[in-house]
């Protein structure tokens, strides 16, 4: 219920005004979000490939609703990359891009998205590194995949991510088990009716074992998207018993959550990647993380209602 209200609110311009305008929002923003400027995402960067770990950063926008905005991100993605390539962190560090950032929901649509995330995919092969396409909510699925498919053609690295919550995942998996497919695993973050996805946990999780069962079982490079210790263990037993090396699939999780696990994993030899956003446009994926655990919420307000105690203890000084 809070989920789908929290869901909801992430894709309602009024509340969004809101929350942005909001100055104590920022604390609890900065769990998940690494900063607003390449500056501040290299920093947290840095951080993570100092503790063992891999990255895949993510530039926040997404819904774009002008083909000049779409270019700017683009334009953002290249310079990024050629940085990571002039600091040389391209060996452990690649991008995750959405398409609706990409102008996928403008007029010209998915041409605009595929043409933009070639000049993308372009500066990350000089660069020498990787390109994950992120999914969004449903409606978006099969062009999506559709891209992915097109961008591989040229560039058989790009990966795709698949989501356990929709019942059609486990077929486009097995579509994705040839030889370097790189394939993301997620739950899904949104807001999805019952007639293309599951809805109880149980079921998610069910579905999510069973797909990551189907990517270990093929010859792709399987990147397993979750923070849930019983999927984790699902992969690393699967793995086990399928006879995968160490390093022929990935672990992965988002900035800001279960820091601990992360560093255990990476310290038992195990590649992580964590997923590192940065940027001004956080509002939808900061929501979108809220909804996941409404324990979240409870930090929110706490986080609001603290902030008057410490003004009161300051001005006494
Ligand atoms: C690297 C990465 C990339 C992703 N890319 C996509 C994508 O492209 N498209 C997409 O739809 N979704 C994406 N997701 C989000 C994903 O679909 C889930 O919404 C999210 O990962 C939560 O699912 P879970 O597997 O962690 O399991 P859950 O059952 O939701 O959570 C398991 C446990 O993890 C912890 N946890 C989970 N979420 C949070 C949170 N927000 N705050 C604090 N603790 C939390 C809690 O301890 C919770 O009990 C991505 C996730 C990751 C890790």
């Amino acid at each position: 219920m809070l989920k789908t209200l929290l869901l909801g609110l992430s894709r309602t311009p009024a509340v969004k005004s809101f929350v942005v305008a909001f100055p104590l929002t920022r604390r609890v923003v900065d769990r998940f979000v690494a900063g607003e400027t390449v500056e501040d995402c290299l920093r947290t960067t840095r951080a993570l490939l100092d503790d063992g770990l891999l990255v895949t950063i993510d530039f926040l926008g997404e819904d774009t609703t002008t083909a000049t905005q779409a270019d700017r991100v683009t334009d953002i993605y290249v310079e990024l990359l050629d940085l990571l390539g002039r600091e040389g962190l391209a060996d452990r560090v690649e991008v995750s891009i959405k398409l609706s950032a990409l102008g996928s929901l403008l007029k010209s649509g998915y041409e605009l998205a595929l043409d933009n995330a070639r000049v993308i995919c372009t500066a990350a092969e000089r660069t020498g590194t990787t390109v994950t396409v992120d999914m969004e909510d449903h409606t978006t699925t099969d062009a999506t995949l559709r891209t992915v498919t097109t961008l591989r053609r040229q560039y058989p690295w790009v990966a795709a991510v698949v989501q356990s919550m929709l019942y059609r995942t486990s077929a486009d998996c097995l579509k994705q088990t040839g030889q370097g497919d790189r394939v993301r695993l997620c739950k899904g973050a949104y807001a999805e009716p019952a007639e293309v996805a599951h809805r109880p946990k149980n079921a998610v999780d069910r579905n999510y074992r069973r797909c990551a069962t189907i990517l270990l079982q093929g010859e792709g490079r399987p990147l397993f998207a979750t923070h849930d210790a019983a999927m984790i263990e699902h992969v690393l037993s699967e793995a086990g018993r399928l006879d995968r090396a160490i390093d022929s699939y990935e672990m992965q999780m988002l900035l800001g959550i279960r820091a601990d696990e992360q560093r255990r994993l990476a310290g038992l030899g195990h590649p992580v990647r964590v997923y590192v956003p940065f940027g001004t446009d956080w509002y939808a994926y900061f929501m979108r993380r809220l909804a996941e655990r409404p324990a979240n919420v409870v930090f929110l307000l706490r986080a609001l209602f603290e902030r008057p105690k410490k003004r009161q203890v300051q001005s006494g000084f």
